[in-house]
């Protein structure tokens, strides 16, 4: 163990057990069930989350390139947990860790070379009033550091947009139709925009961002996500 580590003893980045130095950042316990959770099979395709290259049906009739990715499935009490905390917790150590996993991701669907630019979906304001942080654009920032890619707000949220949890799939599709909207001036011209968020549902906002993106321009879409119904 370092000196660092006994001044500022490191903790598991999910239950915050303390844990010894080096490369980890989970407990053991945590360390294990995230890997299995990794590890799982996607329930359409069969093959693990981190292979799992299915596509949500609410994208698929979009005349866009889109490829989406995600590290975990969004069921389970531990994939829940992470979730909640990323959404309720402003917890700089988890959104690095998730970011940095979620960087992995955009390497693999970006080819080098290519002209790429990051955004994401911004958090209803009623949320960002009530939790003090929007964890999709912290997540995107962090991610955008570690690829060197460059962030933009391509996408803003009307005023009226409801939070998209608290509504059902019909109305999710219909408040994700109003809620989102292009920013003036966004260059997403010739690119490919990669869509960083922290989890896909239905897919609705994926679907509004994407014909928005596909409207201003854009090459191809990848989405990236932590987790995924
Ligand atoms: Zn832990
Ligand atoms: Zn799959």
């Amino acid at each position: 163990m370092s000196i660092w580590n006994l001044i500022f003893p490191k903790k598991c980045v999910f239950c915050r057990e303390f844990i010894s130095g080096g490369e980890n950042v989970f407990c053991p316990v945590c360390e294990a069930k995230y890997e299995q959770m990794k590890r799982a099979f996607c329930k359409h395709c069969g093959r693990e989350n981190a292979l799992c290259r299915c596509v949500a049906t609410k994208l698929r009739p979009l005349d866009i390139r889109i490829s989406e990715r995600h590290l975990f499935a969004y069921e389970g009490e531990f994939a829940r947990a992470i979730i909640y905390k990323l959404k309720r917790k402003n917890a700089a150590d988890l959104q690095k860790f998730l970011a940095h996993e979620c960087a992995a991701l955009v390497r693999e669907g970006v080819r080098s070379g290519e002209k790429a630019v990051i955004s994401y979906p911004p958090r209803a304001h009623s949320a960002v009033r009530e939790y003090g942080f929007d964890q999709a654009q912290i997540l995107a920032r962090n991610v955008a550091e570690i690829t060197q890619l460059p962030l933009a707000e391509i996408f803003c949220r009307g005023e009226g947009g409801k939070a998209q949890k608290t509504l059902t799939a019909k109305e999710r599709e219909e408040n994700a139709g109003k809620a989102y909207f292009l920013t003036d001036g966004a260059d997403v011209g010739g690119k490919t925009l990669v869509i960083i968020d922290d989890v896909v549902t239905s897919g609705s906002t994926a679907a509004r961002l994407s014909a928005l993106a596909k409207e201003g321009g854009a090459k191809r879409i990848v989405l990236v996500s932590v987790a995924k119904t």
